[in-house]
């Protein structure tokens, strides 16, 4: 991963597809909803899988420089890119780990998610066999219905009694996750919320002491679960994402990720001709065309083939044919002609709001925003943009000699 500061106000010069990410807007959501919490609370930024494809070293310091105070991804690797990036903070991994990688954990320093007497064990084992004076911090996570990792609340509250009781670790936490955050009708949250509450109730009787409980993910908190002195834990709205349809984004979050090329080569078409793979557009009278440099293997759906549209020029330039591995044609939108090295807005932030949003290309595709966001390749080098100019470049590629 490699990323590289760039003297600010230089214009980006390497691959002409590429996903800018506006750290503007990034701060500005993370702000957003930290002011949504209630006075006691406080934000964990979810960076798992990439920072949900925007880079997750950048945006981890962005998000805490906001405000933020944790953060969380999905895999000790993913941790061990933040830590080997100097990023000091609070990192909790949100699910399984093979108890195998119970001491790469410890010293990497990172808080884990426990579920099981199995990862506890081994963890246990780890604690006893380091360097005695920093107990791993350990959160229990409690199943109410999303059925995915979780312990039941009797053995939830056995977990904990024994983290609580033992030197060698630290109770951090105690979270559940909902399952239904993000739609409409809201009675499946109430009876998880209720059933954590409840959990909560059970180790307060038992005298066990947590300092943070968490329950909200982005749906979550944007619906007002996030609970009296709870961390919220939210990934897809700092990214400007709307979690769903039914889960609209405050007014004022904006989104973060644009996927931006230049046209390769602009070229007639004559009524019989045919574009792309099997042949599935065959112009029907004249028409010009334009050569995308962008595909299926950059993470553009491949789904969109022959619906999606992208903005070139200010007007909707649609896909003709199929989407093939690296690069696509669209026709140039009526009345508008450009020259190759001519900017297109594939999807994302669009300010003409020409292009699709990422929640409109999950829809065309038939996906979620995430799935969208996530699945850009590493090959599409991150360009950073604060205040309209390119301040880093990230190429997951890892080649120094691309730019
Ligand atoms: C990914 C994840 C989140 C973040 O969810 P968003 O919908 O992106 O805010 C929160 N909690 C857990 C346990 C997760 O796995």
């Amino acid at each position: 991963m490699g990323e590289r500061a760039r003297p600010p106000g230089r214009a980006w010069s390497g691959r002409a597809t590429r996903a800018e990410i506006d750290l503007d807007a990034l701060g500005g959501n993370v702000r957003a909803l930290r002011s949504v919490l209630p006075p006691g609370g406080s934000l964990m930024a979810v960076v798992k899988a990439n920072a949900y494809g925007h880079g997750a070293t950048v945006v981890a310091r962005e998000a805490l420089a906001a405000g933020a105070e944790r953060l969380a991804v999905a895999t000790i690797g993913e941790a061990a890119v933040l830590r080997r990036a100097g990023i000091d903070a609070p990192i909790l991994i949100l699910g399984a780990i093979d108890p195998a990688e119970a001491p790469a954990a410890l010293r990497l320093r990172i808080e884990l998610t426990i579920a099981t007497e199995t990862l506890l064990d081994a963890v246990c084992d780890a604690a006893r066999a380091s360097a005695p004076g920093r107990p791993p911090r350990l959160h229990v996570k409690v199943e109410t219905g999303l059925h995915r990792y979780g312990a039941e609340p009797d053995l939830a509250l056995a977990l904990a009694r024994r983290i609580a009781d033992d030197p060698c670790l630290e109770l951090a936490g105690a979270f559940t996750h909902f399952a239904c955050a993000d739609e409409a009708d809201d009675a499946f949250t109430r009876e998880q919320d209720a059933a954590f509450s409840a959990w909560l109730g059970r180790l307060g009787d038992e005298s066990i002491a947590i300092p943070n409980h968490h329950r909200a993910n982005s749906a979550g908190t944007i619906g007002g679960w996030a609970g009296e002195t709870g961390i919220a834990r939210c990934g897809i709205a700092i990214y400007g994402i709307a979690p769903s349809p039914d889960a609209p984004l405050p007014p004022g979050m904006r989104p973060v990720m644009s996927v931006r090329s230049r046209v390769a080569r602009v070229f007639d078409l004559r009524p019989g001709d045919t574009v792309g793979y099997g042949r599935t557009y065959r112009c029907e009278r004249a028409e010009r065309a334009a050569l995308v440099p962008v595909g299926y293997a950059d993470g553009y759906p491949r789904a969109l083939s022959g619906t999606g549209h992208m903005a070139l020029g200010g007007g909707r330039a649609r896909l003709l044919g199929r989407i093939s591995m690296d690069q696509c044609v669209v026709r140039l939108p009526d009345g508008v002609d450009v020259a190759p090295g001519h900017e297109v807005v594939v999807l994302g932030a669009d300010p003409a709001g020409v292009a699709p949003s990422i929640e409109a290309v999950a829809e065309m595709a038939g996906t979620i925003g995430y799935d969208i966001a996530s699945r850009i390749a590493a090959r599409v080098p991150r360009v950073y943009v604060r205040s309209g100019e390119a301040v880093a470049v990230e190429d997951g590629l890892g080649d120094p000699d691309v730019v």
